[in-house]
C-alpha cells in the first residue's frame, strides 16, 4: 500500500521500520494508504531543523516580496492541479467532488491572499519627544506548529501555513491521522523550493506526536484546529512553556429564522449549512430556531429538501457523502437509534447501505424535533448531518436560545427586517454572523474564530497575520546639531 512519507529537515522519511497507520477511503470503507506514526526522534529533529532554519541567513535573506511570490506560485500550482487535488481530497474525506473542488479553490485563495500580503506587514512609529525616534517593529515569532483536523484538511492547512510563511516564520504541520493526502501534495511542491526546515510535514497519532510537538519547549506558536477537549489539552501543554496558541474549536451554531425571512433562501441556506461535508463542519448550522408562527410551513419545505438529498460516494458528486470513519459512523448511528427510540426523528434517522459501497459510512440527513434545549443533542457538537429544531415567540427568546450553548462560532439570521436582523446580530455571542446567507461563500478575507469555547484568536483575513508576528518597540535617541 502507498506509504505517505513525512518531510523533515529537507528529507523524505519513508516508512521502513516505522509503525504505520492505515488511512481509509470513507466512501468505500477500504484502506487506501498508510502514514507513519512519528517517534520522538522525528519530532526532535523537526523542531531542531525548524529552529536552525529560522535563525539561518538563508531564510532571513529571502525578502518579504519573494516569500509572497513563492506563496502565489503555490496558489497557481494548486489551481493548475485542481482536478487531481480535488479527487485526492474527495477520496480522503469522502466529501462530494464539488465540495472538494471548492476546498481546493479556497486553498489557492489562501496562498494568493497571504502571498499578496507578505510585503505589506508593517510596524509603526510613535511620537515620544524631540530627539527620540520610536519604532514599533513586527517580527516573525519563529517555529510555528500547525495541528490540523480531518474535516477540511487542505483548507485548514493552507489558511494558517500561508499566513505564517508570509510573515517569515518556519512551519511544522501535523496533519490528521485520517487525511494526509493533500498536505502531502503541497509538501511535494514546496520540498525543493525552501531551505531545509522551513516547511515540514509530520504525521501520526495526535495524542502521541501531536502532544510531543505542542509540549516542545523550543516552539514559539501553536495553531490548533480541532475539538474542545483536545484544544484544552493543547493549551495546557502550551502553558507549561508559555507558548501562545490560536485555537479554532467546535460549534453548535444556530440558524434563526423569523416569520418575515426570505423563505426559499432560508430553506436552502439551512439545508446547506447542515449537510455540507455531512455535517462534519465546525461552523455547521446544527440548530434551527424558527419563529413559532411559521414553523409548520418551514419544516414542510425543509423535510422535502432533506428527502431529496442525493447520498453516495464523494466521487459520484452527490449532495452528501459518507461520514469520515468507523468511529464517526458508530457514534452517529448510536445517536440516531436513541433519537428514534425517544420519538424525536421527523425525517431521516437511519444508516444507509449504498449498492457497491456497502462498507462506506453512510447515514441519512436527519431532523430532530421535540427536544428541550438542555438535551445533549441540542447542546453538544454532534458532527453529523443532524439538525435540531426549536421555536421561539419573541426576538429576546430567539437571542437567548441562540446563545444558550457553550459554543459561539457562527450564527445565521434570516429576516427581511433590517432592524430585527441588526439588533439580533449585535446580541449574538458568535465570531461571525450571517444575515440572509450562511457562510458568504467561505470568505478568505473575513476574520474567523469563536466566542466562548469555540476558540481563542482569529484566523483568515489580514488580522491573522498578527498571530504570527511579535511586536518589538525600538526607541532611538539621536542628537541634533549642537
Ligand atoms: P481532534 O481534536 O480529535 O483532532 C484535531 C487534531 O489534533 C488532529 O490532527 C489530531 O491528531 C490532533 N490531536 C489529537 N490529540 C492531540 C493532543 N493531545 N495534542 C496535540 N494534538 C492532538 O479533532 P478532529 O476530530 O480531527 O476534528 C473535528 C473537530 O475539529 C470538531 O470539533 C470541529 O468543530 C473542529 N474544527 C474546528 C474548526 C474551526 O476552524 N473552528 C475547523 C474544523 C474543525
Amino acid at each position: 500500500m502507498n506509504i505517505i512519507p513525512m518531510f523533515i529537515n529537507g528529507k523524505w522519511i519513508t516508512g521502513e521500520g516505522e509503525q504505520l497507520i492505515d488511512v481509509y477511503n470513507p466512501s468505500t470503507g477500504e484502506p487506501m494508504a498508510q502514514i507513519i506514526n512519528a517517534r520522538d526522534v522525528h519530532v526532535e529533529e523537526a523542531v531542531h531543523a525548524a529552529r536552525q532554519a529560522f535563525e539561518s541567513r538563508e531564510w532571513r535573506n529571502i525578502k518579504p516580496y519573494e516569500r509572497g511570490q513563492l506563496l502565489t506560485a503555490l496558489a497557481a500550482y494548486i489551481r493548475e492541479h485542481a482536478e487531481e487535488l480535488s479527487l485526492l481530497e474527495c477520496k480522503d474525506v469522502g466529501k462530494p467532488l464539488a465540495q472538494a473542488q471548492a476546498d481546493i479553490e479556497a486553498a489557492a485563495r489562501y496562498f494568493e491572499f497571504y502571498g499578496g500580503a507578505a510585503d505589506k506587514v508593517m510596524g509603526d512609529t510613535i511620537p515620544i519627544e524631540d530627539g527620540i525616534l520610536n519604532a514599533v517593529v513586527l517580527e516573525p515569532v519563529g517555529v510555528t506548529v500547525h495541528i490540523v483536523p480531518w474535516n477540511y484538511p487542505i483548507q485548514i492547512t493552507s489558511r494558517s501555513v500561508a499566513a505564517a510563511i508570509a510573515t517569515g516564520n518556519v512551519v511544522i504541520v501535523k496533519s490528521a491521522e485520517d487525511t494526509p493526502l493533500t498536505t502531502h501534495a503541497i509538501t511535494q511542491w514546496l520540498a525543493d523550493k525552501l531551505p531545509p526546515g522551513v516547511f515540514q510535514h509530520v504525521t501520526g497519532y495526535g495524542r502521541e506526536v501531536g502532544a510531543l510537538l505542542t509540549s516542545h519547549p523550543h516552539i514559539n506558536h501553536i495553531t490548533f484546529t480541532g475539538s474542545v477537549p483536545t484544544g484544552i489539552a493543547v493549551m495546557k501543554a502550551a502553558a507549561e512553556n508559555v507558548v501562545p496558541v490560536t485555537l479554532e474549536l467546535g460549534g453548535k451554531s444556530p440558524n434563526i429564522v423569523f416569520a418575515d425571512a426570505p423563505f426559499e433562501q432560508a430553506v436552502e441556506g439551512v439545508v446547506r449549512a447542515i449537510i455540507q461535508n455531512a455535517g462534519q463542519t465546525c461552523s455547521a448550522g446544527a440548530r434551527l430556531l424558527v419563529e413559532a408562527s411559521v414553523k409548520e410551513a418551514f419544516l414542510q419545505q425543509l423535510v422535502k429538501c432533506f428527502e431529496a438529498i442525493r447520498i453516495g460516494p464523494g466521487e459520484a458528486d452527490v449532495d452528501m457523502g459518507p461520514l469520515l470513519n468507523e468511529n464517526q459512523y458508530v457514534k452517529i448511528a448510536t445517536l440516531l437509534k436513541e433519537a428514534q427510540k425517544d420519538g424525536y426523528v421527523i425525517t431521516g434517522g437511519e444508516t444507509l447501505q449504498i449498492k457497491g459501497f456497502e462498507k462506506g459510512y453512510y447515514v441519512q440527513p436527519t431532523i430532530l424535533d421535540g427536544l428541550t434545549h438542555h438535551h445533549p443533542f441540542a447542546q453538544e457538537e454532534i458532527f453529523g448531518p443532524i439538525l435540531t429544531v426549536f421555536t421561539f415567540e419573541t426576538v429576546e427568546e430567539a437571542i437567548e436560545l441562540a446563545n444558550s450553548t457553550q459554543y459561539g462560532l457562527v450564527a445565521g439570521v434570516w429576516s427581511e427586517n433590517v432592524n430585527t436582523a441588526h439588533y439580533v446580530a449585535s446580541r449574538l455571542q458568535a465570531g461571525q454572523v450571517f444575515i440572509n446567507n450562511y457562510g458568504a461563500a467561505g470568505g478568505i478575507q473575513m476574520p474567523f474564530g469563536g466566542y466562548k469555547k469555540s476558540g481563542i484568536g482569529r484566523e483568515k483575513g489580514l488580522v491573522a497575520l498578527r498571530n504570527y508576528t511579535q511586536m518589538k518597540n525600538i526607541a532611538i535617541k539621536y542628537a541634533g546639531p549642537t
